[in-house]
């Protein structure tokens, strides 16, 4: 089979967890991959360094999502280097928990700007710069599914919203070949879930939560050619948790 060319791909939100997995294994598969980081700078030069060491190409930008700029400005850099773009990851997320008694202004719109806003902003801006046949991914939850604990409503909202959001630009990108499509992890060790793994383990049918790896070769997948007739799909890897 042929493969997309050029091997280049930008995960936004690529510093630590699901998106540092995403960066390591797409690097392992060939691609030189761009990531973003909003605070994490450490942890960014981290990467960096580790892809080098075996062998690969990566490099940071630091870009905040919640700022429509920023994410333009890091997709100009990206491009400067890599000429044309063959996979975008939209992973970059928060989770704000609250009940609708007690959600403020302040997280109800951080949530909204970063889980929703930022990534049809960050697809829109790297679509000029799509190569045709190129892959879009973006990651959703199992929470979209069924959510089961109080205080995630707003998390819930911007998550589910992504199962629209991969259809309507499915069906704009289809034309030039481009396939996007929606990734819905269950609960995965990272440190977004520090602290509560145990009664998540506990609660799924294999007993254990997801490794960031596994979510990592499902997004691999995605870009690949063998999904190419994949498009506009929103697909579950939970483990069976929300069955
Ligand atoms: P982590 O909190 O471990 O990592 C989040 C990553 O996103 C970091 O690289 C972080 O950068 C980056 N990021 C956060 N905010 C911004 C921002 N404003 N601008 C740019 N980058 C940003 O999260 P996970 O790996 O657990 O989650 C990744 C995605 O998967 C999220 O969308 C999350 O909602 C989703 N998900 C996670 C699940 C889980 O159980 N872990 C389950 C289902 C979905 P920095 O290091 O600089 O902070």
């Amino acid at each position: 089979t042929t493969q997309i060319s050029p091997r280049t791909a930008l995960v936004f939100g690529g510093s630590r967890g699901i998106g540092a997995a995403a960066v390591n294994r797409l690097a392992a598969d060939g691609y030189t991959v761009a990531f973003t980081y909003v605070s994490r700078e450490d942890k960014a030069r981290e990467l960096v360094a580790s892809v080098e060491r075996d062998g690969g190409r990566a490099f940071a930008v630091q870009a905040d999502s919640a700022d429509a700029d920023a994410i333009r400005g890091a997709v100009d850099q990206v491009v400067e280097r890599f000429g044309a773009i063959s996979v975008v990851v939209v992973n970059a997320g928060i989770l704000r928990g609250g009940t609708i008694d007690a959600v403020s202004l302040e997280d109800l719109d951080l949530m909204l700007d970063i889980n929703v806003r930022a990534v049809f902003l960050s697809i829109q801006a790297t679509v000029p710069h799509l190569a045709d046949g190129a892959r879009v991914v973006t990651i959703g939850s199992n929470v979209s599914i069924r959510t089961g604990i109080q205080g995630a409503s707003v998390y819930q909202l911007t998550k589910t919203a992504l199962i629209g959001l991969a259809k309507g630009v499915a069906l704009d990108l289809a034309p030039r070949g481009i396939t996007v499509n929606n990734i819905q992890p269950g609960p995965t060790d990272t440190d977004m879930n520090a602290g509560g793994i145990e009664a998540l383990a506990d609660l799924s049918p294999l007993k254990r939560v997801g490794a960031p790896q596994e979510i990592a070769g499902l997004i691999s997948y995605l870009a690949g050619e063998d999904s190419r007739y994949i498009t506009g799909a929103t697909i579950t890897i939970d483990g069976g948790f929300t069955l």
